[in-house]
């Protein structure tokens, strides 16, 4: 089968024939259909989270469920499931027991430590797949198993509500979902900074109420404290610590910053502002499988239009390249249809 792997002599991934893998017990067979390319998957290619070499990656799988392996009780051959980032917990520490299972520390991450959805077959920890609902396009769900429920969840952390401000930081692949989901699920006001102008000229027609070029705005804090007499909430998606400052001085008294984007650097934090002002700063990792159910919901409801265009498998490392530039709008789908 055709598979995506990191390939790290070079730099990068590339596009290889792979051996079938087997199912074994509460696992199942996964015919993918559709997988985004996100952000982290340039990240562990780069090898910024450790070397993986070989490894299968892709965590915005959706396929069908081909076989089902012994014990597995959750799905059935015909399924339309996920393969996400969060693959698997261990289902029974501190952190599983609480709704945070993505905090676990056995957990498996699709297309980092296993095998992820970047090629025509995956195996998936049965009870860890989510389903897709019908009505939702298969396309658009691969955007929703990660850069969807992470901006859904990490919105929830900022603490968005009706008519609250709530700015993204990085209006790519999560930013516009951020967006969507700021605008339309909580119905708060949204403020959108990027430092492309496609990007944010289609967040603005995504629902951003105010766009702010970094590039152009000399003082961006100061002017979205002037738009908005300062943010409850900033969730930061863009790959550059530049953002994180920025998004700091954005929030209001008692505000809270999200941090989401994995740039391999350190933000500076004010301790007197942290304090005086009662800021909030968390990071916030993609989202449970119940979070990814309400945000695969929010999808079929036809409230968050993830904006992909499919491209062939084989275009996978130039799809890499072109991340890496920032030249992609929304997102990216390698398209397994084609090759069945
Ligand atoms: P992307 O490349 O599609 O988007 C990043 C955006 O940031 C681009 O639009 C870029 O123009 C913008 N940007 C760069 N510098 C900026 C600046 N100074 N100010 C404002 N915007 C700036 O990437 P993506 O797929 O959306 O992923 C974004 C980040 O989120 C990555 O680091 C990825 O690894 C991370 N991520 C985290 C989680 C999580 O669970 N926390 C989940 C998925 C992705
Ligand atoms: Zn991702
Ligand atoms: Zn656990």
């Amino acid at each position: 089968m055709k598979a995506v792997v990191v390939n790290q002599a070079s730099n990068g991934v590339e596009v290889v024939d792979h051996a079938l893998p087997t199912v074994e017990y509460g696992e199942a067979l996964v015919k993918v259909e559709y997988c985004g390319v996100c952000h982290t998957d340039l990240h562990v290619a780069h090898g910024d989270f450790g070397q993986v070499p070989g490894r299968i990656l892709g965590h915005e799988g959706i396929g069908i469920v081909q076989e089902i392996g012994e014990g597995v009780e959750s799905l059935r051959v015909g399924d339309r499931v996920s393969i996400a980032w969060f693959f698997e917990g261990c289902g029974h520490c501190e952190y599983c027991t609480t709704g945070r299972e993505t905090l676990c520390r056995s957990v498996k991450n699709a297309g980092y430590n296993v095998d992820g959805g970047m090629s025509e077959y995956a195996v998936v920890t049965a009870d860890y797949a989510v389903k897709v609902p019908e009505a939702l396009d298969p396309a658009q769900a691969s955007s929703i198993t990660c850069a969807g429920v992470t901006t859904y969840k990490a919105i929830k952390e900022a603490g968005a509500a009706p008519g609250k401000w709530i700015c993204i930081f990085g209006a790519g692949g999560l930013g516009n979902l951020a967006v969507q989901y700021a605008k339309k699920v909580f119905n708060a006001q949204v403020v959108a900074v990027d430092i492309n102008q496609d990007k944010l000229n289609l967040a603005k027609e995504s629902g951003a109420d105010i766009i702010v070029n970094g590039k152009e705005v000399d003082d961006v804090a100061a002017y979205i404290q002037e738009k908005t007499g300062g943010c409850h909430g900033v969730v930061v998606t863009a790959v550059s610590k530049v953002a994180f400052n920025q998004a700091i001085d954005s929030v209001r008294a008692g505000g809270t910053v999200v941090a989401v984007g994995l740039p391999s650097e350190y933000m500076e934090l004010s301790i007197v502002k942290t304090v005086l002002d009662g800021i909030r700063v968390v990071g916030s990792l993609v989202g449970t499988r119940k979070d990814l159910e309400e945000a695969f919901d929010f999808g079929a409801q036809g409230l968050v239009v993830p904006i992909v265009e499919t491209v062939d498998v084989d275009t996978a490392p130039d799809v890499f390249d072109e991340m890496e530039a920032g030249k992609i709008q929304g997102r990216k789908v390698l398209d397994f249809t084609k090759l069945a």
